[in-house]
């Protein structure tokens, strides 16, 4: 097994971190959140290399999953895996979405659902998968416990959280979902989020504000 390695692609004018992922020995990869901007993901799946074999999305918000159908069908209809079912409405409504912002985008219908308890693998390196709802009622995450190595799309950033101001925004179950899942995986879990520098679970138990 290989080291695991990955890029950043920041995708739509919300700058949301797409994120390549693969094994330095395989180069075999996985996309996660390819929001859009698909030209410019191909370009760094190119420059890294790589073959990437599976999308996985932690939620249904378009800067997240609006460029997933275009790229699934340029990589010749490899799976899209995620987010829970409960983010089916937003999935759903994405071209809707789109257009009020000007953004053509399409709407997604992942080949897998995925929700607590299960597990994603990119060749021999697992990532467990957490539920946690509040700022989307479907939001994942995906835990790689070996690499101390997680992905927390818009659940939890450097300094800040998820926003809840949805009409289906719960910030009672956001604090929960950190509080209880995330702040126990221990202080040294590294993690990428779906906007700005990631950062560790110790540094947002000690820092963040919105912890407190
Ligand atoms: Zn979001």
């Amino acid at each position: 097994m290989g080291a695991l390695k990955g890029a950043i692609v920041p995708v739509t004018p919300f700058q949301q971190n797409c994120a390549i992922l693969w094994d330095d020995a395989t180069r075999h990869a996985v996309v996660v959140d390819p929001g859009g901007d698909v030209d410019r993901i191909a370009a760094a799946i190119d420059q890294a290399g790589v073959t990437v074999e599976r999308i996985w999305l932690t939620h249904g918000h378009l800067d997240h999953a609006g460029g997933a159908t275009e790229l699934r069908e340029r990589l010749n209809g490899i799976p899209i895996e995620g987010p829970d079912q409960r983010d089916e409405f937003l999935l759903g409504a994405l071209e809707d979405q789109g257009r009020s912002y000007g953004f053509a985008m399409r709407n997604v219908t992942p080949d897998k659902w995925l929700t607590e308890g299960d597990t994603v693998t990119l060749g021999e390196h697992s990532f467990d998968v957490l539920h946690c709802p509040g700022h989307t009622p479907g939001h994942i995450v995906f835990i790689n416990q070996a690499a101390r190595f997680a992905l927390l799309g818009d659940v939890l950033f450097q300094g800040s959280i998820g926003r809840t101001d949805f009409p289906y925004g719960d910030h009672a179950a956001l604090i929960r979902a950190i509080t209880d899942k995330l702040l126990p995986l221990g202080d040294d879990m590294q993690f990428l989020c779906g906007h700005g520098p990631g950062s560790s679970i110790g540094a947002e138990r000690r820092g963040n504000p919105f912890l407190r």
